[in-house]
């Protein structure tokens, strides 16, 4: 959908409506709907009397967590953007740009002012004075549904004209990060920049920002009108809250599944119908190509933030793909390996080099485990950002958990 222009939303219609986009539009809770099933009276509200910090007593005790991968606790994330004086940003990355994350687009396709409340809440929050969305433009259909849904709350009044600034991103996987993101959103080349300082204090046109990924506001909104309940009162395995699995693979009914933090991939597997037809489970990428793959005896833990550290990998945004027999884990590490060779920004050596390196090295029969132990530790050790530095946890992984195909 590159030739579309999506400089108006009439345009952006018009090209879906021809079919250029082989987008389609799907039946979403509009406006009009949300406010009659009551939605932006917290928002009203709290412009009209809130505190922040009851607010952010209300996050906090919801147990509510970054969603975009890091897990960062979203009310602490706001006092540290408080802390640095105004003028503020608030930024939202919608870039999901994670092979196998798709639970933004999920929220987004259906109801989209969960979303949008949420952002005007958080943006309350901080006192910031623009909010910038940077969206995914592989998303077609999110992009309308967002344009369209900003101008209604322009014409209603809830949000000043202009307050929402709708940015498309240009498919690179590095503008998920979350500095390369503020980078691209200043017009720039995105490349991760070194911290300190933090984007909460030196952001959007060096201005404290706060950074939120799209589900992560969604909860805002929830916790808002109904209470840190709807998170804080479920539990399994010891876990508390919910967490939104994109689920994807050989299994039976892939999609996006709300279910409990303490999830194990068997009640994940189970929650998709069970394996597809044929397939028999082998092995899990449990949160995106940087948490590289467990192998299916490992059945038993929690697919949390915290609980996967101990394996050496990481919830991430909660991308689950399940692999079957049918599959070879050594030809799943390579194809991540070549992913982030295509992705990395190029800006350090140690990931630039190390990940073509690498790719060389895993593209042959036998694997060099020496030389690539050796490469693995120099990427993780010495590379600027997330990207480089969790690229070889797919070589890791396959090295330990399935020696038998190297
Ligand atoms: Fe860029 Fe990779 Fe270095 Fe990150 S680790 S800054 S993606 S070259």
């Amino acid at each position: 959908h590159n030739h579309i222009d999506f400089a108006t939303p009439e345009k952006v219609k018009a090209a879906i409506a021809a079919d250029d986009t082989h987008a389609h539009i799907p039946d979403y809770q509009a406006l009009d709907a949300y406010v009659a099933d009551g939605g932006y009276v917290a928002l009203k509200d709290l412009r009209a009397v809130g505190n922040w910090e009851d607010v952010q007593a209300k996050i906090k005790e919801s147990g509510l967590r970054g969603l975009g991968g890091a897990g960062f606790p979203s009310g602490t994330k706001w006092g540290f953007v408080r802390a640095n004086e105004g003028p503020r940003y608030l930024a939202v990355n919608g870039d999901e740009g994670e092979p196998g994350t798709f639970k933004d687009r999920y929220y987004l396709e259906r109801t989209p002012h969960l979303f949008l409340e949420g952002m005007l809440i958080a943006a309350w929050a901080v006192e910031a004075e623009k909010a910038f969305i940077y969206m995914r433009d592989e998303y077609p259909a999110v992009l309308h549904i967002l344009a369209e849904e900003i101008k209604a709350l322009e014409a209603a009044g809830i949000v000043e004209q202009g307050y929402i600034d709708l940015r498309r991103g240009a498919g690179a996987y590095i503008c998920g990060e979350e500095s390369a993101m503020i980078e691209s959103i200043e017009g720039k080349r995105g490349i991760p920049r070194h911290r300190p300082p933090f984007v909460a204090q030196v952001g959007i046109f060096n201005r404290p920002t706060l950074v939120h990924n799209v589900e992560t506001l969604y909860w805002v909104a929830k916790v808002c009108r109904e209470g840190p309940e709807c998170l804080n009162t479920t539990e399994k395995n010891e876990r508390k809250g919910l967490r939104s699995y994109s689920v994807s693979g050989r299994v039976k009914n892939p999609g996006v599944y709300l279910l409990p933090a303490g999830s194990t991939i068997t009640d994940i597997i189970e929650a998709c119908g069970g394996m597809a037809e044929v397939h028999t489970f082998k092995a899990y990428q449990p949160g995106g190509p940087s948490s590289g793959l467990l192998p299916a005896s490992i059945d038993d833990v929690p697919l949390d933030f915290d609980t996967l550290q101990p394996l050496g990998t990481f919830i991430g945004s909660a991308a689950v793909v399940v692999l079957s027999d049918k599959d070879s884990a050594k030809a799943a590490a390579l194809n991540m390996l070549r992913f982030f060779e295509d992705e990395s920004c190029g800006q350090c050596t140690p990931c630039r080099v190390g990940c073509e390196k690498a790719v060389k090295l895993m593209d042959k029969d036998r694997w060099d485990q020496e030389l690539l132990g050796e490469l693995c530790t120099a990427m993780a050790d010495a590379s600027i950002c997330g990207l480089g530095q969790a690229a070889p946890n797919p070589i890791r992984s396959t090295i330990k958990y399935f020696p038998d195909e190297i």
